[in-house]
């Protein structure tokens, strides 16, 4: 499937859109992250070889465009630090990109934390929702079932809540849960 937004939807795309589309269509979804980041250590002319690789299946990837937005918006990359590939862009060119366009970055980065705010709230909401349900209700094995699949629906519920917090909290400068 081929997932393709114009440059102007990407940008004014939310988190959300952009990960979704990486999610389902990104070219390295088979290969490891590795591929993508330079070893430790490792010598400049092998890890030149394997950066033109990466930006070679980048350059192919039919999300390229959310993927590089999605970098910017993350932070990826350093000026004198060349040791990744994201979005096809090496990490001096990601940072070159985010100076360029740090205005509306740093809007795009309020619009992301507003809408994961409210998916915080939705979430926890359903939640206590779910909580609150009364599986006694349906008797007998099929009351045993609901009770497992309330316990199921919870648990999930409470590891999305978790990955956000712990992401807006690592945003934060939070080490520990507050
Ligand atoms: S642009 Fe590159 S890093 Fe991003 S999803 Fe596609 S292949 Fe992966």
């Amino acid at each position: 499937m081929r997932y393709s937004m114009t440059p102007e939807q990407t940008r004014q795309s939310r988190r959300a859109v952009l990960q979704a589309a990486v999610d389902t269509a990104a070219a390295c979804a088979t290969f490891t992250p590795d591929a993508f980041f330079r070893e430790d250590g490792e010598q400049q002319i092998t890890w030149q070889a394997r950066r033109a690789e990466a930006i070679r299946v980048c350059i192919g990837c039919p999300v390229r465009a959310a993927c590089e937005e999605l970098a910017l918006r993350d932070g990826d990359g350093r000026a004198n630090v060349d040791d990744m590939v994201r979005g096809g862009l090496t990490g001096p060119e990601l940072a070159a990109v985010r100076t360029r366009q740090a205005d509306r970055l740093a809007a795009a980065i309020d619009a992301d934390r507003d809408a994961e705010g409210q998916r915080l709230d939705d979430l926890t909401a359903e939640l206590k929702r779910t909580v609150l349900k009364n599986p006694d209700k349906a008797g007998g094995h099929r009351g045993s079932r609901a009770q497992a699949e309330q316990n199921t629906q919870v648990q999930l519920l409470t590891d999305q809540i978790r990955v956000i917090r712990k992401a807006r909290r690592t945003r934060a400068g939070w080490k520990a849960a507050a």
